[in-house]
């Protein structure tokens, strides 16, 4: 009995340095990555559920490495604990908006580019002089720019962080809720804080057609939203199957496989100049 609890323990430790190994070489790429300009920004179209126009684009961020693409949930929370997060979402932000402005100019329609925001940089003391110096710097007009926040940016938070958000919304930046219905749901922020925009997380859009508690739920949430006026984007659209389900329930916007991946810049400005998606 005890050489096993020996064994288990030694590869206990073995799992644990790999992962340590492994942490601090993602540490050391997202390092040079910044400085040598690694990162890009990919763009996914947010379509509109009854025109299959486009309307707006999530702005996902891309690491390549290795002639690979390093995933964002393996890199995002090593870059939040080492505070990496503030520069990197600093350059997603400027890069998003730029671009934006750029496509404005272009003569493309005007649309509403959505980045994802983290709780760290949502804390941030500078966070509203940062963003009113990128729109100044860029020329893209607030109302483009919409900023993806997850649930638990709201929880436990000051009243410094809470006006930071109400001036955003003052200035004409949008709020939307990301993955929405998977955390600590305190239903009352969503009225306080006036978000534009739910955004439905894709593990209830994946079991629609094949759980019904979780298509019920989609259901619901999508009704609640749409009494508090809210725009409801349902995540991670695959099938027709959810798609139409989707269009059933009343749901505004979806975004998913279904009619493109997260894409580079001149591969979204094909499908933008198409004139519908469905
Ligand atoms: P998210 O904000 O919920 O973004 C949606 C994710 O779902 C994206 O993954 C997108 O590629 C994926 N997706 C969209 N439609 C479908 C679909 O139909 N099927 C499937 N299987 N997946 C779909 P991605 O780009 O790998 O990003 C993962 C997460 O990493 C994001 O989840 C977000 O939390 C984080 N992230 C990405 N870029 C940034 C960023 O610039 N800043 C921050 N703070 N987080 C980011
Ligand atoms: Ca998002
Ligand atoms: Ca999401
Ligand atoms: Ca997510």
């Amino acid at each position: 009995a005890k050489r096993r609890s020996t064994n288990s323990y030694q590869f206990y430790t073995d799992a644990m340095r790999q992962q340590m190994l492994l942490r601090m070489e993602l540490e050391t790429i997202l390092h040079q990555a910044l400085e040598n300009q690694w990162f890009q920004v990919y763009y996914q179209p947010r379509v509109n559920i009854r025109s299959g126009q486009i309307v707006g684009m999530e702005a996902l961020l891309r690491l390549p490495y290795n002639g690979a693409f390093i995933s964002p949930t393996e890199f995002i929370p090593i870059a939040e604990e080492t505070g990496l997060i503030l520069p990197i979402g600093k350059w997603v932000l400027q890069t998003a908006c730029k671009q934006n402005k750029q496509w404005q100019l272009k003569g493309l329609r005007p649309l509403r580019v959505s980045v994802n925001l983290s709780p760290n940089q949502f804390s941030q003391k500078n966070l509203l002089r940062q963003i009113e110096e990128i729109l100044m710097e860029t020329g893209l007009a607030p109302e483009w720019l919409e900023l993806e926040i997850t649930e638990s940016a709201f929880m436990n938070k000051g009243a410094a962080t809470l006006n930071v958000f109400a001036s955003l919304r003052q200035m004409g930046v949008h709020i939307s809720i990301d993955d929405f219905g998977t955390g600590y749901s305190s239903l009352g922020y969503l009225k306080r804080f006036e978000i534009d925009c739910l955004k439905i997380d894709k593990t209830f859009v994946d079991e629609i057609g094949r759980n019904r508690k979780d298509s019920n739920l989609a259901d619901a949430i999508i009704r609640m939203g749409k009494s508090l006026n809210m725009t409801i984007v349902a995540e991670g659209v695959a099938t027709q199957a959810q798609l139409t389900f989707l269009q059933e329930s009343n749901c505004d916007q979806v975004q998913g496989y279904i009619f493109s991946p997260p894409v580079p810049p001149a591969e979204f400005e094909l499908l933008v100049n198409k004139e519908n998606l469905l």
